[in-house]
């Protein structure tokens, strides 16, 4: 199996005051059995690409653009985030898909543009509470899968994050029973639309990691890391859960 990925969303937090903390995520990520992301805001992934050169924590970015230049005020392209030193973006985000009315085929687009730009997509899916009361979670985050993930991603390297709404910035998680169920379904899934290969792809957690449960999610079958907001921004928070491994 590849190496687990542990990445940090900081989503809209974080001034250039904050890079002391990514540069203190890395001096203790150094021996951690995970390959480690940060994920700031766009503004400040060249400079933190800067502070981090030469340790093994990677910089990501939030979103992109489909396109990779034009007239889109206020976008940003995937070309734009690798020349700023990005290696990862995440996509499909909830709090995209859902402020920003973002589609699964829109995500799509977004993949691929990730992939002409030489970005390792994290492709985020997860259900609401209301689908889940409703018994569609299964049906609802595998049709995001196969909606969001275009072929093009055969033969290259991505994650998908499995993010319930729900357990998103609430402090709620889904059992670990729950968790290992919906990693499976995504597991299957990516195995029919890729193949073999479809077993190597990282199948990230993410809502509510902490530093308390990191140890127990992260050691559930088919999680294959996490993906974590809010216990991302301190140093102190995010190393608890890349060492928890
Ligand atoms: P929290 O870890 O703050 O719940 O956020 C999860 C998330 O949305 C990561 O992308």
């Amino acid at each position: 199996a590849p190496k687990p990925l542990i990445a940090g969303n900081w989503k809209m937090n974080g001034l250039a005051a904050a890079l002391s903390e990514a540069k203190a995520v890395a001096a203790g990520a150094a021996a951690s059995a995970a390959r480690v992301a940060i994920c700031p805001p766009s503004l400040l992934v060249h400079r933190m690409s800067e502070a981090l050169a030469g340790t093994p924590v990677l910089v990501g970015g939030q979103d992109c653009h489909t396109d990779e230049s034009g007239a889109f005020t206020g976008d940003v392209s995937a070309e734009m985030l690798a020349d700023a030193g990005a290696k990862l973006v995440i996509l499909g985000h909830s709090e995209r898909r859902s402020g920003y009315r973002e589609t699964d085929a829109l995500v799509a687009g977004k993949v691929k543009a990730a992939l002409r730009a030489g970005l390792e997509p994290i492709v985020c899916v997860g259900e609401t509470l209301e689908e889940r009361k409703a018994g569609q979670a299964l049906a609802i985050v595998t049709r995001q899968v196969r909606g969001s993930l275009p072929t093009e991603l055969a033969g290259k390297a991505f994650a998908v994050a499995y993010e319930p709404v729900w357990a998103i910035g609430t402090g709620l998680t889904p059992t670990t029973p729950e968790i290992e169920e919906m990693h499976r379904a995504i597991r299957a899934t990516l195995v029919e639309m890729f193949g073999e290969a479809g077993r190597a792809v990282p199948i990230l957690y993410g809502g509510s990691v902490k530093p308390s449960n990191a140890a127990e999610i992260l050691h559930a079958d088919e999680v294959g890391g996490a993906l974590v907001g809010g216990a991302s921004l301190k140093a102190q928070d995010f190393l608890g859960i890349v060492n928890a491994l």
